[in-house]
């Protein structure tokens, strides 16, 4: 008999969802146990292998091993779906994290500086986009009236501002305004040093 390369517990529950005859079909966690746990008896004569956490864990944190992603359907049951791409999590504010935004930023739109009225409510963005990982938390909360708001809606924040610094720069060199041009390409440097496009 060769000797084995030593293959961990984890490497396990992962070649079960790696064997293609595995992909694209339901299973219950008892099911991917059992079926774990006799490959890895055959192994190393023991079946002390705990499967069920692991697997749970996989449809948030996913594993670099799988090209696809692990789902959970609402009977509890578990599919491996090959080549399909993990959908970023959403964090959206919730109604305190939103006043504290609000009563911080003075009730005012953070770019145009217009008042909360009761005909137009203000808004919470987030700073850093949830699509890129930006949380719903009180230091990536920004107030922004709705057309503030709408007009950023398929911007990245970030952009919003760096294109305002940008178009303010045209005027202000086309004015000769050498200070405010010399101000608005320092700003523009700390956007590419932070790498916001
Ligand atoms: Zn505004």
């Amino acid at each position: 008999m060769t000797k084995k390369k030593e293959k961990t517990k984890k490497q396990y529950i992962i070649d079960f969802f790696k064997n293609e005859e595995n992909h694209n079909k339901y299973f219950q966690l008892s099911e991917m146990d059992s079926e774990i746990k006799t490959a890895y008896e055959k192994d190393t004569g023991s079946n002390k292998i705990y499967t069920h956490r692991t697997i749970r864990n996989l449809p948030k944190y996913g594993d670099s091993q799988l090209n696809g992603i692990v789902e959970k359907s609402k009977r509890g049951t578990y599919i491996f779906r090959p080549g399909k791409k993990r959908v970023k999590l959403k964090s959206p504010f919730n109604q305190l994290t939103k006043n504290k935004i609000k009563k911080r930023d003075n009730y005012q739109c953070q770019w145009c500086k217009k008042k909360e009225t009761q005909k137009e409510p203000l808004a919470v963005d987030h700073i850093i986009p949830e699509d890129d990982g930006g949380e719903g938390i009180y230091e990536n909360g920004i107030t922004l009236c709705t057309v503030c708001n709408n007009r950023k809606k398929n911007l990245k924040t970030s952009s919003f501002g760096k294109n305002m610094f940008k178009n303010y720069l045209v005027v202000s060199k086309k004015n000769k305004d050498e200070k405010a041009e010399k101000f608005l390409n320092d700003l523009l440097k700390v956007y590419e040093k932070h790498n916001l496009e």
